[in-house]
């Protein structure tokens, strides 16, 4: 990579490693630390469980393998067992963190084994009753071991997670969930990936991580998904109702998923938008399995293509084609926006996510801006425009403005919306007016969370 950029001042002569350790960096060539090293090493060294991210191609091999490979070298250890645990999806990549490590511990004692399904099995059993260090492998065959008992992670000091985003991808989540299990329970954690925009990868994290650091250097435009995230603000839910009907009847998306907060609130939009003869389905926890299963069949057939779900419900969710994804409520928090979010912008697809934001949601909103180092794209529509427009500038507080006005103004835009929608809607179709119901009355009346 480059040799000095002035942008990133720092050196690996002051991230503390050792001279064998320096002297393999300088060896390979590397000059500089790239800036998801510096930022990860310092963290590492001190065996902080990390979630790291940031894009391909920026290093992220040598910033895991080089802290931990100076803790090894730090703490002398007799412990019977591998120390280092290094977990990626395929057999390539394993393959490259396996040449990586060997050149970096090169002027070292220590030693490292591969694992990868399709080499000798009784070969790697060997090399792990031999205690070897560092140990790199892919979850699968290393369960087959596992199964076997050769495998001692009791006293195993760093687990790692390469490419976690795509582990999740190759249906690996229990695997690496199980494996985990087996290692020491003390150890420390480190989980990369190329974007924190899966849902799959901040569950494991929560799952994996004590007190982890997010080391977050790509913002979510960046990595493999590519997901435009916007946000569109609404004076009360029946605006909101109005602007959703129009994004799904106007936007392009092969699936549609809406999230709202409550089951109530999931249930309450479903009427409405049957009215305007889009195929809706409704996903909750209030539901019993069997017409969740149903629905899900509905949805991934594509007879549904546009599914309202609460968080509970859809955690499961693993869906091709969801192209759109729809905050009808702003989720509580930044890693339930990233959950829910994470559901589009598949490997190859565009993903679109547009967050519906009433003045009460405003904090809250930008609370997760702050939280993913990001600003939303503000979109208006313009047929749709109310009243709220966002705090005003200057004043901290803005949120009594958007509130009381709205409900005399409503009234008209909901006339327009109707007739607009229609003419748009209808341009080559026939259709009997007056479909519109206005609401279907919340049978439900449980608790307003889908816990
Ligand atoms: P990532 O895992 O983030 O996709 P890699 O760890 O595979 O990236 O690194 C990409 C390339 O950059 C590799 O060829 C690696 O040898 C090289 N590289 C890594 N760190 C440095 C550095 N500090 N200076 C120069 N080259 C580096
Ligand atoms: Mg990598």
């Amino acid at each position: 990579m480059q040799a000095s950029s002035p942008e990133n001042p720092s050196t690996f002569l002051n991230l503390s490693l050792e001279a064998p350790l320096l002297k393999a960096i300088n060896t390979m060539g590397f000059e500089t630390p790239t800036p998801v090293q510096s930022k990860a090493i310092p963290l590492a060294l001190e065996y902080k469980d990390l979630l790291v991210s940031a894009e391909t191609g920026s290093g992220k091999t040598a910033a895991f393998l080089l802290p931990t490979i100076q803790n090894l070298l730090s703490v002398h250890s007799d412990a019977i067992g591998t120390r280092a645990l290094i977990l990626a999806p395929t057999r390539e990549l394993a393959q490259q963190i396996f040449i990586q490590c060997q050149q970096l511990i090169q002027f070292t004692e220590l030693r490292v084994g591969i694992i990868t399904g399709g080499d000798d099995f009784r070969l790697q059993q060997n090399m792990l009753r031999r205690n070897t260090e560092i140990v790199i492998a892919t979850p699968g065959r290393l369960l087959e071991l596992i199964e076997q008992q050769t495998p001692n992670f009791t006293r195993l000091e760093t687990l790692i997670l390469d490419e976690a985003d795509r582990m999740l991808d190759m249906g690996f989540s229990e695997d690496v969930l199980s494996i985990a299990n087996r290692c020491n329970a003390q150890r420390q954690t480190l989980l990369f990936s190329a974007t924190l925009t899966h849902f799959g990868v901040i569950k494991m994290a929560d799952k994996l991580l004590t007190n982890h650091e997010i080391v977050a250097l790509n913002t979510l435009h960046d990595g493999h998904r590519n997901i435009e995230q916007q946000i569109i603000v609404a004076d009360d839910i029946d605006h909101k109702q109005k602007l959703l009907a129009w994004l799904l009847l106007n936007d392009k998306y092969d699936k549609a998923l809406i999230f709202t907060n409550s089951r109530v609130q999931a249930d309450a939009l479903r009427g409405p938008l049957r009215g305007q003869k889009l195929r809706v389905g409704v996903l909750h926890g209030e539901m019993d399995q069997k017409d969740r299963n149903r629905m899900m069949e509905l949805y991934r057939s594509g007879s549904v293509n546009v599914m309202i779900a609460t968080d509970l419900a859809a955690r499961g969710l693993d869906i091709e084609g969801i192209n759109l994804v729809i905050n009808f409520d702003v989720p509580r928090n930044g890693i339930n926006y990233i959950h829910r979010i994470g559901r589009t912008g598949r490997v190859d697809a565009l993903g679109v996510t547009v967050m519906l934001v009433k003045s009460t949601e405003w904090n809250l909103m930008s609370g997760i801006e702050r939280f993913l180092k990001q600003s939303f794209k503000r979109r208006t529509i313009k047929e749709l425009e109310g009243h709220y427009k966002g705090p005003k500038k200057l004043k901290s507080s803005g949120k009594a403005a958007g509130v009381k006005k709205k409900e005399t103004k409503k009234k008209d835009t909901t006339e327009k919306v109707k007739v607009r929608l229609r003419d748009k809607k209808n341009i080559g179709k026939r259709r009997t007016p007056a479909t519109q119901k206005t609401t279907e009355s919340t049978s439900n009346q449980a608790p307003n969370t889908d816990q």
